[in-house]
């Protein structure tokens, strides 16, 4: 079995999701005893998310590269950055490393393809759904990508900082993520991209009417495929 190395951290609540997804799918695959082998290397978030809110994503570039090398030295045979909006400096973290490293957009994107579903919805941080960097790697595999209004992006972006990130679930926020993707919906996504690697924590498949490709499960998953050489 490979090693996988994971970047985490960004949030931990996030983290702990890979960390749980991975090893049951492993467990799933190759019996009840056994698990993944993994190195995790979480930063201290605080210092990413400021640096990321004013713009210094030169200085976020740096502690990942960090965070890459430290996982290579250890021995992990790939890297899995657990954040959607931190592909923003993939080609840097990328480039600090000589191991493959698993972009997320990789994952979400095949499988919307896979499931026919050529215009997908993205839900994510504001610096996901405003900027090019998922975009465009999807638009690449063929997807047509629709993101909210400007006040919807507003409110998914503050929900993700001030409650998912910090662990708070409310109904109240769901109710808002469900406006949002029936919104998305009538504009004619077929499918909705939760492109933010908490959302999942509030959204499950029977909160939306369309179906949900989430980059938590998706990324994970393409984490244990390498991890098992299929
Ligand atoms: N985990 C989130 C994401 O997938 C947001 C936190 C962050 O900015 O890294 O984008």
């Amino acid at each position: 079995m490979r090693t996988i190395g994971l970047i985490g951290g960004m949030s931990w609540e996030s983290s702990a999701e890979y960390y749980r997804i991975i090893n049951q799918r492993v467990r799933d695959q190759l019996g009840p005893l056994r698990s993944a082998q993994l190195l995790m290397y979480s930063v201290d978030f605080g210092p990413v998310e400021q640096a990321q809110h004013a713009g210094r994503w030169d200085d976020t570039a740096l502690i990942l590269e960090d965070a890459a090398r430290r996982l290579q030295a250890g021995g992990a045979d790939c890297v899995v950055l657990c954040t959607n909006t931190m592909h923003l400096v993939a080609p840097r973290i990328e480039a600090a490393v000589s191991i493959p490293f698993l972009h997320i957009a990789d994952a979400a994107g095949a499988a919307a393809v896979e499931a026919g579903t050529l215009t997908v919805g993205l839900l994510g941080t504001a610096f996901t759904m405003e900027q090019d960097f998922l975009k465009s790697r999807l638009a690449a595999q063929g997807l047509t990508v629709l993101v909210p209004e400007a006040d919807e992006r507003q409110a998914v972006h503050r929900i993700i900082y001030e409650e998912l990130c910090v662990g708070v679930i409310s109904d109240a926020s769901r109710q808002v993520y469900q406006r949002v993707i029936e919104s998305l919906a009538a504009r004619g996504a077929q499918a909705i991209i939760l492109g933010c690697t908490e959302i999942g924590l509030l959204i499950k498949p029977e909160h939306s009417d369309l179906p949900l490709l989430d980059t938590t499960e998706l990324h994970a998953q393409a984490a244990v495929a390498f991890a098992l050489g299929d």
